[in-house]
């Protein structure tokens, strides 16, 4: 119900059309480029390599390889298997580019983009090295012409749509031709357990058994967790792969969460202090990219934008003002950047909070790709919650199994959740993002909008000496809310019905509020002294520490902790369905069906006979006999004579149950 409310109330904000227009541009990503140009082979023979490095200096121009890049390259030059986990802009590419060289037959690239192959060919052709595309773009006769090059051994690298594979013509080309390697990029594509997921990578595995030799499989991809990872070797069925992760920190990004009350103020005045420095802004909606465009275009700012509702020729021309630094700033949805290689971007605006960490690191690591200082700043409004939740409930999932749609919704879920706690976190965030990428730093890294926030530290050990001391009291049954309510000293039915009313730690912090005992279980879930279990139960962990006088429990704070105290008091006392034990709740229910039947037989309103606060007191005071009965607020000795003994009878029918 309060699902609905909050998309109602949504709804009211931005208009129905508003919402289906971002629904959409939720899918921008996969729009499709339906006139490109089609790159004619260059008609040389290909170069012959002698070794990875020769490769790399003669088609790339590059002298060394980055972290990771050689170990890969050595183990498919072995005929090995390989997976590679690396964050974006790492140099994933040259990984199967540089090997695919150096191999006697074709290396397959798919690839689940359009605008990526097309890039990606497009660099390689500029490089001299033959390689072609083969995806829906392509006009019949482009597509007549690519194969006819491909049977004729004329591409050392093609690229292909997952689609494509288990295509006849295409089946029958890869049976004629050797084909020494498949690379899969973007290989989270291929799990469930990815953001993207795409079913059509699950024809990969089917394509590989129909050819005569088993090519080398080498699989690429940003998404370090572990499900992901799983999933990738086992449906791709790499075979004793080469495993490799790179670190995920970005050194040079500098990450910042800013909430300010006038984002375009916030936007406008950023530019203005970072003077000609590209950058990238992205919103979540087409409506936001255009009136952000006009508020700066209008302000003599060089911006250009991006978004599918644009035309294809408006597209390329934005994007090429951008590239080649005719416009200094991007503003765009989330179908903008992908294969993207511009390398000075010196900042990534999020207007808007992103639906994953996932994406949101990639679209933030487009920043700073020259190695140099870049800024990814993440402008956070709770709507942006609201946006997110009503996206995810309307994305489409098309050709997927209902059982998998429900997996792919929790997933959804937990990762908007990841995402929305980055938002209010004080913890260093880079730490935050590289632990929810699976590593475990050391130390906060004293260089990010939390490390440097002069958050007010305070000491809250009494407090964790009081919270442990309740969940012990709970004995390890109860999460987080329970837990809060219980030293708050709330007055709610659910702690009457569990008993946690009785506890000795009930309303021992009376005087606190739930931000601050938030942040508290927070720190102390941190330092381990709780630990979460099954179900976000709270458990204790660790406490030995405590009992030495000297350890403090030190909880950074910001003014918004301290600002909510007074509403979360205000709420405290209103009196409603909270009084109420879920068996309450359910007589509540019994007790309106009852009122609904009297207000039908009398033709009124059914808040007229008795409203729900009176039906709520008549649940907590359980009367039996009419002087009970006149002790519940709003009934009276006439309403009494109307109506109270049907009332009293379904009353004392619920008691005997
Ligand atoms: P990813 O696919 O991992 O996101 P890309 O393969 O698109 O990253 O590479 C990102 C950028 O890094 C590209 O501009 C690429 O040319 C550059 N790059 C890759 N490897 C090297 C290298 N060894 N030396 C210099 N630049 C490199
Ligand atoms: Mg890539």
């Amino acid at each position: 119900m309060k699902d609905d409310s909050n998309k109602n109330k949504l709804a009211d904000d931005l208009s129905w059309e508003g919402l289906f227009e971002m629904a959409e541009n939720y899918y921008d990503e996969s729009i499709q480029f339906d006139d490109i140009d089609f790159y004619e082979y260059s008609g040389k023979e290909d170069a012959v390599y002698n070794s990875p490095k020769e490769a790399l200096k003669a088609v790339f121009g590059y002298d060394s390889f980055r972290a990771g890049q050689e170990e890969i390259i050595n183990a498919i030059m072995e005929g090995r298997d390989a997976l590679s986990v690396m964050p974006t802009g790492a140099g994933k590419s040259l990984c199967y580019q540089v090997p695919a060289m150096l191999l006697s037959g074709i290396t397959l690239v798919i690839s689940p983009l359009i605008s990526l192959m097309q890039d990606q060919v497009k660099a390689l052709n500029e490089a001299g090295v033959s390689a072609a595309f083969i995806n829906s773009s392509l006009s019949e006769r482009a597509m007549n012409v690519t194969f006819k090059k491909a049977s004729q051994g004329m591409y050392k690298i093609i690229y292909v749509a997952p689609e494509r594979l288990m295509s006849e013509n295409f089946i029958s080309l890869a049976k004629f031709v050797k084909i020494s390697m498949v690379t899969v990029d973007e290989a989270h594509c291929i799990s469930q357990w990815g953001q993207d997921f795409r079913p059509s990578y699950m024809d990969i595995v089917k394509f590989v058994n129909l050819l005569d030799e088993r090519p080398i499989i080498s699989a690429f991809t940003a998404t370090a967790t572990k499900n992901v990872r799983e999933d990738i070797i086992c449906s791709l069925g790499l075979i004793n792969p080469y495993f490799l992760v790179t670190g995920f920190d970005r050194e040079n990004l500098f990450f910042k969460v800013e909430k300010p009350v006038n984002k375009d103020k916030y936007i406008f005045d950023y530019i203005e202090k970072h003077g000609k420095d590209s950058g990238i802004i992205y919103c979540a909606t087409r409506k936001n990219v255009d009136s952000l465009y006009t508020i700066l275009k209008d302000r003599g700012i060089s911006v250009a934008k991006y978004h599918a509702g644009m035309s294809i020729e408006e597209r390329k021309q934005m994007q090429d003002d951008f590239v080649f630094d005719y416009k200094s700033i991007a503003i765009a949805t989330n179908a903008f950047g992908m294969g993207i290689d511009k390398s000075n971007v010196r900042f990534v605006i999020h207007y808007n909070m992103p639906s994953s960490m996932e994406n949101y690191y990639q679209e933030a690591g487009r920043a700073g790709r020259d190695g140099l200082d870049s800024e990814c700043i993440l402008l956070f409004s709770p709507q942006d919650i609201m946006i997110n939740r009503f996206l995810l409930e309307h994305k489409e999932l098309r050709d997927i199994d209902p059982i998998d749609i429900e997996t792919i919704r929790e997933r959804d879920i937990k990762r908007l959740l990841v995402m929305e706690k980055y938002c209010y976190t004080t913890e260093c965030l880079r730490n935050y993002i590289l632990k929810y990428f699976g590593e475990t730093p050391k130390k906060p890294c004293e260089d990010c909008g939390n490390c440097l926030h002069q958050f007010e530290t305070v000491d809250m050990t009494n407090e964790a000496k009081k919270i442990i001391n309740c969940i012990y009291e709970a004995r390890g049954r109860y999460g987080k809310n329970i837990i809060m309510d219980t030293v708050l000293g709330a007055k709610t039915a659910r702690l009457e019905e569990i008993g946690a009313s009785r506890y000795k730690s009930f309303g021992v912090l009376d005087s606190s509020n739930k931000n601050l005992l938030r942040r508290l279980i927070e720190q102390m879930l941190l330092e381990g002294y709780i630990l979460t279990g099954e179900y976000q139960v709270l458990k204790l962990g660790d406490i030995g520490n405590l009992k030495n006088p000297d350890t403090k429990v030190l909880v950074k704070i910001t003014d918004e902790d301290k600002v909510n105290e007074r509403i979360v008091k205000v709420k405290k006392n209103v009196k409603g369905m909270e009084a109420l034990t879920s068996s309450g709740f359910k007589l509540f229910g019994k007790l309106k069906e009852l009122r609904l039947k009297i207000a039908r037989e009398e033709n009124m309103p059914p808040y007229i006979i008795f409203n729900d606060k009176t039906l709520i007191d008549m649940c907590v005071k359980l009367p039996t006999v009419k002087s009970e009965m006149l002790n519940v607020s709003g009934v009276g000795e006439n309403k009494y004579s109307k109506y109270g003994e049907r009332f009293l009878a379904v009353i004392k029918e619920y008691a005997k149950e």
